[in-house]
């Protein structure tokens, strides 16, 4: 990732829209259980700097937050979540997962690693 969508989210879908990378789906659509929109994190690209998109069409502050860069760096914290049931990482036409360590993803950044790490929401 990226960035992450938490428990704030209203589901009102305005990100789903905005997003270049098709990266988020509605919360009927997600690979995990959730009740909210979900970003796939391993599609995410974190797009227009440090304003993106989804978080510039979102009507509820704190509901978009950022997460750890989805890089071969954080490998590890991306296969545990997806073990977890936080993320579900899909899988290449090989039948590898596409986590960090296979296909790892643009990241700001600008965009303190404390930050990241405290999911600080995007719009503050
Ligand atoms: S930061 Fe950009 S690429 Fe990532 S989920 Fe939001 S709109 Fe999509
Ligand atoms: S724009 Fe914000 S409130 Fe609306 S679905 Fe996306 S994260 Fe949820």
């Amino acid at each position: 990732m990226a960035v992450k969508i938490t428990s704030l989210c209203i589901n009102c879908g305005s990100c789903i829209d905005e997003c270049p990378a098709m990266a988020i789906v509605s919360a009927d659509d997600a690979p995990v259980d959730t009740d909210v929109t979900y970003v796939r994190p391993e599609k995410c690209i974190e797009c227009e700097g440090s304003d993106p998109r989804c978080a510039s069409s979102c009507p509820s502050e704190g509901a978009i937050v950022w997460d750890l860069p989805y890089i071969v760096e954080y490998n590890d914290y991306y296969v545990d979540g997806h073990n977890k049931g936080v993320y579900k990482i899909r899988e290449n036409k090989k039948g590898e997962t596409l986590f960090p360590a296979v296909s790892p993803k643009p990241f700001q950044e600008s965009v303190s690693i404390t930050k990241r790490k405290t999911h600080t929401s995007v719009i503050e």
